[in-house]
């Protein structure tokens, strides 16, 4: 047995507790790893708490990416000891996760850790940092480059947002942050962030368009923020949409796609295809800043992780969170 997260069902609703936990009552999968980080990430946030029915499972151990190494395996990709990362295809969802010492799973589910990046750094990165590279990656394939203008990030300070400041200014990107958080302004520039919008300025009621500001955004809150980034918008400019710390709802109209040609890219994360994951994971290994992933980054153990999850959601955690597993 070993040491995890385990989520019961009861009469009261969810209840969420460490616990060990029976090898034997794993779910099928061709891969055992003995994983050494995981991450808080927003979903985490919604699973832990129950805020939102992203456990569809009981009892479940959450936990939606891990770093670790390959123990036994049946697959022909995989060897014991080889490190490996995963996010997504339902971890901590439908398939029992990654708070825990060991996780059975899909051998095809799994990428190679970079060479270049340890284990504590790919979970640094995590699923929030990955979302963000697949942001880039949509934006590049529109044809998008820095000298089309600048580029906005909302929920700037979180964990998406914090890995696309960080990637589209070491690309050369003029970037505008949006944040709620005044404090963060300095942290932010340290990410390479050349402008900071506070967040109001994008949560008024959107005009079909407005006086257009930016090329390019990548978008982790939603509703009406996204609908003022879609109508300031750049002529012929995109937007990856990624997440919605503010809501489901997107309150806009045609108007930014057929008066200016925009696009707007929707991005997942879970059921992304391998060779896309691969992509993603060369080039974070490849374009993100060690110095700026380091400065995003807080480590907590697998017992703090109760405490943080209503923190996440509340958005007061910076940047991104490793939990530290082995
Ligand atoms: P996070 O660290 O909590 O970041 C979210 C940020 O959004 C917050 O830090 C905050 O930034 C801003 N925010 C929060 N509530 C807001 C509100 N009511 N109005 C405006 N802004 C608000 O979470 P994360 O892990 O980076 O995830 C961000 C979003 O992306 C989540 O919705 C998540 O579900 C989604 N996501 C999607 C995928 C996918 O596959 N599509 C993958 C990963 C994450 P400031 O304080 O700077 O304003």
């Amino acid at each position: 047995s070993f040491r995890a997260v385990v989520i019961e069902k009861g009469e009261g609703g969810q209840r969420a507790a460490l616990a060990t936990f029976d090898e034997a009552d794993l779910m099928e999968g061709d891969v055992t790893v003995r994983v050494t980080h995981s991450t808080l990430n927003y979903k985490d946030g919604l699973a832990l708490t129950g805020q939102a029915p992203v456990v569809r499972r009981f009892p479940m151990i959450p936990g939606i990416d891990f770093a670790g190494i390959v123990e036994t395996s049946d697959h022909p990709d995989w060897k014991p000891g080889d490190a490996v990362v995963l996010n997504g295809w339902g971890l901590g969802e439908t398939h029992l996760g990654s708070y825990a010492e060991k996780a059975r799973v899909k051998g095809e589910w799994l990428v190679p850790l970079p060479a270049s990046l340890t284990p504590h750094q790919a979970m640094a990165i995590g699923t929030a940092g990955y979302t963000a590279m697949l942001s880039v990656l949509a934006l590049e394939r529109h044809g998008l480059a820095p000298g089309a203008g600048p580029a906005v990030v909302t929920g700037a300070a979180g964990g998406v947002g914090s890995v696309a400041v960080a990637l589209l200014a070491r690309a050369g990107w003029h970037v505008l942050a949006v944040t709620g958080r005044e404090q963060e302004a300095e942290y932010l520039r340290g990410l390479g962030a050349a402008e900071i919008l506070p967040r109001d300025e994008l949560a008024r009621p959107p005009k079909p368009l407005a006086k257009e500001r930016w090329a390019a955004g990548i978008d982790a809150v939603g509703s009406t923020t996204l609908a003022n980034v879609l109508s300031m918008t750049r002529y012929g400019g995109a937007v990856a949409a990624c997440g919605l710390a503010a809501g489901m709802d997107l309150p806009t109209s045609v108007a930014p796609f057929i008066l200016r040609g925009i696009a707007l890219y929707g991005i997942d994360s879970v059921m992304a295809p391998p060779a896309l994951r691969r992509e993603a994971w060369t080039r974070l290994a490849r374009d993100l800043d060690p110095a700026a992933l380091a400065a995003m980054t807080t480590t907590i153990g697998l017992d703090r992780v109760f405490e943080a999850a209503p923190e996440i959601l509340a958005g007061r955690v910076r940047g991104r969170t490793v939990v530290e597993i082995g």
